[in-house]
């Protein structure tokens, strides 16, 4: 494909950084970059704690097992998400609650959280879908009131913000991912960011095999090894460094295609509420019709334009089938099965996305076309 839907911008100090950790031989997971990346990210974020885990799956599980999740607690996640988000409470052998989500941002909706609490619920773990931020405000309204705590599952979110205050920084406990299709990459790699001194000592702890801190090889709990190299830290490092201009350039990408997108029938593209900044990960429009997606997706394809369709509804997957979800999630099934993500990485240039544009123009117009011709 001449434009995948994300590649990686490693155009920075990448490759001098990680030449660094070989010559120095500091390629484990101790290291002055782990040091720096961490608290780069800590103060990106707006939080004392930043804590790096080898990725964005098992830095949910860190933040939960942090939380004592045990059988028997109920955890509410959006059904619209990528599975990673419901395998981690399973791994703790909780029960993932499904909720259905916004019909404007995608993100998990607050009346369905409600509907979803039981006496069994222990806590909320919000998804910030394609970078847009979850509803935080009314989000950490609700858990104050029942008593419930929220892990925000930022992976896809870096950088953006509700009312200026980072989303990392709204729950108990947040995740990130640095898959190498992320807003910032690490190659894999992910991290927990926390302003609860107790949760990070003890995230801390698990992520390192429950060393003992007074005596040599001794464990008093079972942990992890979560820990991310200071190769990984390296590169992400040198990603921080220009984290602004990657988010802007994405801004800008998203801020084009709406333009030039704008009033094509038969589509609905993405938005941004106010108050709340979009990170962008990836610009996800969806199509009127379920039946409209393979043809356009092929059509693209067929010009170079690799497309990806939104996650299927993690409530209909045989793991999760007998899983509560919330009458059947409509709204995440309605979204899912209609919506495409365009190329939105930084590697576009504006004629490369107003050649994009123009494609998918032509290829809704075709399907469009065909069916009144049927
Ligand atoms: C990418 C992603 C994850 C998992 O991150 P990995 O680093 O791939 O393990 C978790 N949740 C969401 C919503 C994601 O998009």
């Amino acid at each position: 494909m001449k434009y995948p839907v994300a590649a990686p911008d490693l155009s920075g100090n990448e490759a001098a950084y990680v030449a660094e950790c070989l010559k120095s031989s500091w390629i484990s997971s101790q290291g002055e970059y782990l040091r720096r990346f961490e608290q780069m990210f800590a103060e990106h974020t707006g939080v004392p704690h930043a804590i790096a885990t080898c990725n964005g799956t098992v830095a949910i599980h860190l933040a939960l097992a942090a939380l004592d999740v045990e059988p028997g607690d109920e955890i509410i996640v959006p059904s619209l998400t990528f599975i990673a988000t419901s395998n981690a409470v399973k791994y703790c052998g909780a029960t993932a609650v499904f909720a259905d989500c916004d019909p404007e941002t995608w993100c998990i909706s607050v009346e369905s959280i409600e509907r979803m609490i039981t006496p069994r619920t222990v806590g909320i773990l919000p998804v910030h879908l394609y970078g847009h931020p979850a509803d935080m405000k009314a989000i950490r309204d609700l858990a104050d009131l029942h008593g419930l705590w929220v892990v925000e599952d930022a992976a896809e979110a870096f950088g953006a913000d509700v009312e200026g205050r980072r989303v990392g920084a709204w729950g108990e406990a947040a995740t990130f991912s640095f898959f190498g299709n992320k807003i910032i990459t690490t190659g894999e790699g992910g991290m927990v960011t926390t302003c609860d001194d107790r949760l990070a000592d003890k995230m801390r702890l698990l992520r390192g095999q429950g060393f003992d801190a007074n005596k040599r090889y001794w464990h008093n709990v079972i942990g992890y090894n979560y820990r991310m190299t200071n190769v990984a830290a390296a590169i992400g490092v040198a990603q921080m460094e220009r984290c602004e201009a990657l988010l802007a350039h994405r801004r800008r990408i998203a801020k084009r295609y709406s333009w030039k997108l704008a009033g094509l029938p038969g589509c609905t593209l993405p938005i941004e509420q106010p108050e709340m900044t979009h990170a962008w990960w990836m610009f996800t429009m969806l199509l009127d019709r379920p039946e409209h997606r393979e043809p356009v997706t092929k059509a693209l394809a067929a010009d170079g334009i690799e497309t990806r369709p939104v996650f299927y509804p993690v409530h209909e997957m045989p793991p999760y089938r007998d899983a509560p979800a919330d009458g059947g999630c409509p709204v995440t099934t309605s979204v899912s099965y209609r919506g495409i993500s365009l190329p939105s990485s930084s590697y576009l240039t504006d004629d490369d996305v107003d050649h994009i544009a123009d494609r998918v123009r032509a290829a809704v117009a075709g399907v469009r076309t065909l069916r009144k011709a049927a």
